[in-house]
C-alpha cells in the first residue's frame, strides 16, 4: 500500500524533528532527568511537528531504553505505541470528540493505572475545539492528576484555549519552519525515494509550503510522478504562473500597457493557472520591490525569495513607493473579492486594468500614487501645498489641481494676503476667493511686515534656537526627511491633516479613514512630537482629533485662517 511521504518520513526521535531544537532539546533533558510535567501544551501552525513531538514524547517516557532522551523505537513499548497496540497511549482529535461526554469518559478511564506501560498518555489534538463544558471536565483532571497520567495538548489557536487550562500546562511554541530547513529535508527525502529533485524546485516547494513541513512533503508527493522534478514541473503541478510570467505581468503594469497585461493573463488563464495565486504572486513581487525600496540594505532578509535580485533590480525606479502601496492595496482588495466572485476572470482583468491605469480609480491611494509619479518626473520639486512666492509657485497647479481644484485660486495666492487684524476673520475668508484685488493690496503692504513666504523659506531644521511658537508649515517641512513620500504627501493636504499649536500642545486634526489609518500611529506621532519639540525648543504634547468628511469642508476656512495667523506672528 502506498504511504504518503509525510507519513512515511514522520520523525521518530527528537533528533529527527527539524527546526524545533528549542523544544526538542528541552524535552530530551526532561526525559533524561525524569523531571516531567503532567501536562504539556504544544502551540504552532499546522505541519510544524506538534503531533510528531507528542508521539515521540509519549514513547520516550515509556521507553525501556531511552537513548539520550530519545525513544529507542525497538523496545516493546516503543513498537507498541507506534503500532497502536498499546491502549494506554491515546490520540484524540478534539475536532470530532469535543463534547463533555467524551471528556468525562476519558476522565473515568484515566484514573486507572496503565496496563502495559509506565505512563498513560493522552494526546489531544486541536484542543481548542473542545466545548466549554468539555474544557471544564478536562480541567478537573488537570488540577489533580494521578502520578501515572500525562496530557499532551496540541493547538493551532492559542487564544481559544481557556486561561485556566493554559496555566496548568507547560507551554511550547513551535516555529514556522524556514524554507531552508524544509528544502534540506525535501532533498533528503527525494534522495531516499530515488527522486531527482533539482535545487530550484526544492527551494520553490519549500517556499510554497509556507513553514509547514507536512505541506512541503505533500507537495513533493504531488510532483513525484515527474522525472526530473524541476521548477517547471512544480509550477505546472501547482497551477502557478512562475516568477518569469509574474514579472512580465508586472512589467506590463509598470508600462501602463493594459493590452499586454490582459494578453499575458489570457494565456495563463487558458493554461489553467489559478487566478488567486496569480494575484497573490503579483502582490508578493510588489511587496519585495517595496522592501528593496524602503530598506535597500537592512531589509534583504525580509524578501520572500520568490524573485531573484536581478528581477527586482530590473524594476528599480519603475514604481514610486506610493504607486506600489496603491497597487498592493488594489491587488489585496481583488484577492479578497475573488473568493465569492462567480466570475474570477473578470475580477482579475478589472484589477489588472486599474493597475495599468491609475487614473481609473478615484480614491485617495490612486491620487497619492499619481502625485508621487508627478514628483518623480520633476513636475514639482516638492509637494508644496503651501507654496512660497517665486519660481516654485508656478508648479503648484500641477500637484494640487488633482486634489483640491475647488479651492485652487485662493489656495495658490494665499501667501499674498495682507496682514489682517484677528478681529475680522470673515474678510480674510472672503478675500480668499477673490485673489485679484487682494494681491495688489498685498503688494502695497508695508515693507516691515513679516513676509510669510520668508518664514517658510527658512524652516528651522529642528533642534534650533528655542522659539515662542512654531507654524504647521515649518513642522511639515521639518517632517519631510522623516517620512516616506506617500505619507509625507498627506501632510501637505489640509483636507487630510492640519496641525494647530496651542501652548505646549499640538493638536493634529486628521481626516477619518485612510489618512487616519496612515498617520494616527505611534511611530508617526512620535516623529511629530520629536520634530515639534525640536522646532519650539520645549517638550510638545501631541494629540489627535479625527475629522469627519463633512467637518473637513466646514472647518477648512477656519483652519486655514489659523494657519495664516500662525505664519504671520511666528
Ligand atoms: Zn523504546
Amino acid at each position: 500500500m502506498y504511504q504518503a511521504l509525510y507519513r512515511k518520513y514522520r520523525p521518530r526521535t527528537f533528533d529527527d524533528v527539524a527546526g524545533q531544537e528549542h523544544i526538542t532539546e528541552t524535552l530530551k533533558k526532561q526525559v533524561v532527568s525524569g523531571r516531567l510535567s503532567h501536562a504539556y501544551l504544544f502551540i504552532g501552525t499546522r505541519g510544524t511537528g506538534k503531533t510528531s513531538c507528542a508521539k515521540i514524547l509519549a514513547k520516550a517516557v515509556n521507553c525501556a531504553h531511552p537513548v539520550n532522551g530519545n525513544p529507542c523505537n525497538i523496545c516493546p513499548a516503543c513498537r507498541g505505541i507506534d503500532g497502536g497496540s498499546v491502549l494506554d497511549v491515546v490520540e484524540i482529535d478534539a475536532a470530532s470528540n469535543n463534547s463533555v461526554d467524551n471528556v468525562r469518559a476519558l476522565r473515568d478511564e484515566a484514573v486507572f493505572s496503565p496496563a502495559s506501560v509506565r505512563k498513560r498518555v493522552y494526546i489531544i489534538d486541536e484542543v481548542h475545539m473542545l466545548s466549554t463544558s468539555a474544557f471544564n471536565a478536562l480541567l478537573k483532571i488537570l488540577e489533580e492528576p494521578p502520578e501515572h497520567l500525562m496530557f499532551i495538548l496540541a493547538t493551532t489557536e492559542l487564544r481559544k484555549v481557556p486561561a485556566t487550562v493554559l496555566s496548568r500546562c507547560q507551554r511550547h511554541s513551535f516555529r514556522r519552519l524556514d524554507a531552508a530547513v524544509i528544502s534540506e529535508r525535501l532533498d533528503d527525502v527525494a534522495a531516499r525515494e530515488g527522486l531527482t529533485l533539482t535545487h530550484d524546485a526544492s527551494i520553490l516547494l519549500a517556499r510554497l509550503a509556507e513553514g509547514s513541513m507536512r505541506d512541503g512533503l505533500s507537495l513533493l508527493d504531488q510532483c513525484s510522478g515527474a522525472d526530473p522534478i524541476d521548477s517547471e514541473t512544480v509550477l505546472s503541478a501547482m497551477g502557478l504562473a512562475g516568477t518569469r510570467r509574474t514579472a512580465e505581468l508586472l512589467k506590463a503594469v509598470s508600462d501602463g500597457d493594459s493590452l499586454a497585461a490582459l494578453t499575458i493573463f489570457d494565456e495563463l488563464w487558458r493554461q489553467g493557472k489559478d487566478p488567486a495565486a496569480l494575484l497573490s504572486d503579483l502582490g508578493v513581487l510588489m511587496r519585495d520591490l517595496l522592501i528593496v525600496s524602503v530598506a535597500p540594505k537592512g531589509g534583504m532578509h525580509l524578501i520572500s525569495g520568490a524573485a531573484d535580485m536581478e528581477t527586482l533590480q530590473r524594476f528599480s525606479g519603475r514604481f514610486t513607493n506610493a504607486e506600489l502601496l496603491r497597487a498592493m492595496q488594489r491587488t489585496q482588495e481583488a484577492l479578497g473579492a475573488l473568493r465569492d466572485n462567480p466570475s474570477p476572470r473578470a475580477a482579475v482583468e478589472l484589477c489588472l486594468v486599474s493597475l495599468c491605469d491609475p487614473s481609473l480609480g478615484g480614491g485617495l491611494p490612486e491620487l497619492l500614487a499619481r502625485v508621487s509619479r508627478l514628483e518623480e518626473k520633476g513636475v514639482c520639486a516638492a509637494p508644496a501645498a503651501f507654496p512660497a512666492e517665486g519660481p516654485e509657485a508656478a508648479c503648484t497647479p500641477a500637484t494640487s489641481s488633482m486634489q483640491k481644484p475647488e479651492f485652487e485660486p485662493g489656495f495658490a495666492q494665499e501667501p499674498g494676503f495682507p496682514p489682517m487684524p484677528e478681529s475680522e476673520p470673515e474678510d480674510v475668508s472672503e478675500g480668499g476667493s477673490q485673489p485679484g484685488p487682494q494681491r495688489s493690496d498685498g503688494d502695497s503692504a508695508p515693507a516691515e511686515d513679516i513676509d510669510p513666504a520668508k518664514a517658510e523659506a527658512e524652516p528651522p531644521s529642528g533642534g534650533g534656537a528655542p522659539a515662542e511658537s512654531a507654524s504647521w508649515e515649518a513642522l511639515v517641512s521639518a517632517m519631510k526627511p522623516r517620512l516616506a513620500v506617500g505619507i509625507y504627501s498627506l501632510l501637505t493636504d489640509p483636507l487630510q491633516i492640519m496641525g494647530v499649536f496651542s501652548g505646549d500642545r499640538l493638536t493634529l486634526h486628521i481626516a477619518k479613514g485612510f489618512a487616519c489609518d496612515m498617520l494616527n500611529k505611534q511611530d508617526i506621532l512620535a516623529q511629530f512630537r520629536e520634530c515639534a519639540s525640536g522646532l519650539t525648543g520645549r517638550p510638545i504634547f501631541v494629540d489627535v482629533s479625527e475629522m469627519d468628511s463633512g467637518e473637513k469642508l466646514a472647518t477648512r476656512s477656519l483652519k486655514e485662517l489659523e494657519r495664516f495667523k500662525q505664519v504671520k506672528f511666528i
